[in-house]
């Protein structure tokens, strides 16, 4: 069936003394568009770029750090950029003459990353938090678009834009809304998603790798990390001691030296955790929850905590172009659960990065184990979230699980499992048959 796609413009009642903070998204926003523009835009000296993964690999990071947005409003903002540089050079191309693209409408690009769409309300990420806005509905909304599409469970959200009319002083969603497939089809659809779930799970570390997935690749060294941080706390310390204005200079540019060092390393970390997942075919990648680290994960520093946010955004704003969902799952004992039987306890650590269970002897490497019960969790979530099409069969929880072979290579397992309980014993078995 073709898709219907409608827009429908709700005005937004927004909380007292917040509308400042959606101002200020704005600007922002923009901010992140212009810069964008001015960098892409190289006609008539050089062909303009119209690669968004370019554009995110030179820009995000000046942005991110300039502006106070969301890592997806940040990219929003790039991309519509792109988008609109694209089709200058089109026009460029068909003989007609435009220049670099400007932005200064007041608009906003929101997705079900930045804002979240509810029947009756929207919430916003801003600078400051998120917004809740309700919808100023008519008393007789029947036969409006507001009506007919947006109370209308048929209809999805899809990318919106938030805008301002300032002659009203009024803020308005301009949602974009598809109406979703009939309950056949859907059903259909579900279950032949979930024949195609594959989760990466993804164990984050202060010490040793950085990253270890569950298909048993080890990334990143953090143990590096640690130490060039500390190298470069010790000369800026020393420096700071000297009180020149010559080393007031270098130690500035020593921090961003520092901070695209770590950054890089940060790339590399993400590119490698998107391989893994397109290499195995995945369709998510699971990490543990990221916030209060510190308190929860022994070593952890302000600076852990900053870099395993900013990876897991890099990890997920590239995989939205690979089409790769990125969750966050509760990191409740995924350090003390066996991978193989199931069995959960604390003393299941043999040592720091060992594992050894109690129960059924499996040995393993520890953030490899944590990062298969990371993705079983994920795996458990989503298929708690849909409709058994057989009726509901008891307790079947369907886990992806990496295994590596003798000679290194990686099986992927998709295994029907019972509750609590999982095999790395590759079966052909999937949900929803
Ligand atoms: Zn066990």
């Amino acid at each position: 069936m073709e898709d219907v796609i409608r827009t429908v413009k709700v005005k937004l009642d927004v909380p007292e003394g917040r509308c400042d903070d959606l101002h200020q998204t704005k600007e922002q926003f923009l901010h992140c568009a212009n810069t964008t523009a001015a960098w892409a835009w190289r006609h008539p000296d050089e062909h303009c770029v119209t690669s968004k993964q370019q554009a995110e690999t030179a820009l995000y990071d000046r942005l991110r750090n300039e502006t106070e947005l969301t890592a997806n409003l940040v990219q929003k903002g790039i991309r519509r950029a792109i988008e609109a540089t694209k089709s200058g050079v089109a026009r460029l191309k068909k003989g007609e003459t435009t220049s670099q693209p400007q932005f200064d409408a007041w608009s906003v690009v929101y997705d079900k990353r930045s804002a979240t769409f509810h029947r009756d309300h929207v919430s916003l990420s801003t600078v400051n938090g998120r917004v809740e806005c309700e919808y100023v509905i008519p008393d007789d909304p029947e036969e409006t678009p507001i009506g007919e599409h947006l109370l209308n469970e048929e209809y999805e959200f899809r990318m919106s834009t938030l805008q301002y009319d300032r002659s009203t002083e009024a803020f308005y969603l301009h949602a974009r809304m598809r109406r979703t497939t009939d309950d056949h089809e859907q059903s259909a659809a579900a279950s032949s998603d979930a024949e195609h779930r594959t989760v990466l799970g993804v164990d984050l570390n202060v010490d040793g790798s950085l990253a270890v997935t569950s298909t048993g690749a080890f990334i990143g060294n953090a143990d590096e990390m640690n130490h060039r941080r500390r190298e470069f706390e010790k000369t800026r310390g020393s420096m700071q001691q000297t009180g020149t204005r010559s080393a007031h200079l270098s130690i500035q540019s020593m921090d961003d030296r520092e901070h695209r060092w770590i950054q890089d390393e940060l790339h590399r970390a993400s590119n490698q955790i998107l391989d893994e997942a397109r290499n195995h075919g995945c369709t998510h990648i699971a990490f543990e929850d990221l916030t209060d680290i510190r308190d929860r994960m022994a070593g952890a520093k302000r600076f852990h905590a900053w870099a395993f946010r900013r990876l897991y955004e890099y990890v997920e704003y590239k995989a939205e172009m690979l089409e790769i969902e990125v969750e966050q799952v509760s990191p409740a004992y995924t350090s003390q659960r066996c991978s193989k039987c199931g069995f959960t306890h604390e003393r299941n650590r043999g040592s720091k990065h060992q594992f050894a269970c109690q129960k059924c002897d499996y040995e393993l490497n520890a953030d490899y184990n944590a990062s298969k019960n990371i993705a079983r969790k994920l795996l458990k979530r989503l298929h708690s979230g849909q409709k058994s099409s057989d009726g509901g069969a008891p307790c079947q929880c369907a886990l992806t699980s990496g295994t590596l072979n003798l000679n290194g290579g990686f099986t992927a397992s998709v295994d029907s499992t019972t509750e609590g309980e999982s095999t790395d014993k590759p079966t052909t078995s999937v949900v929803g048959h």
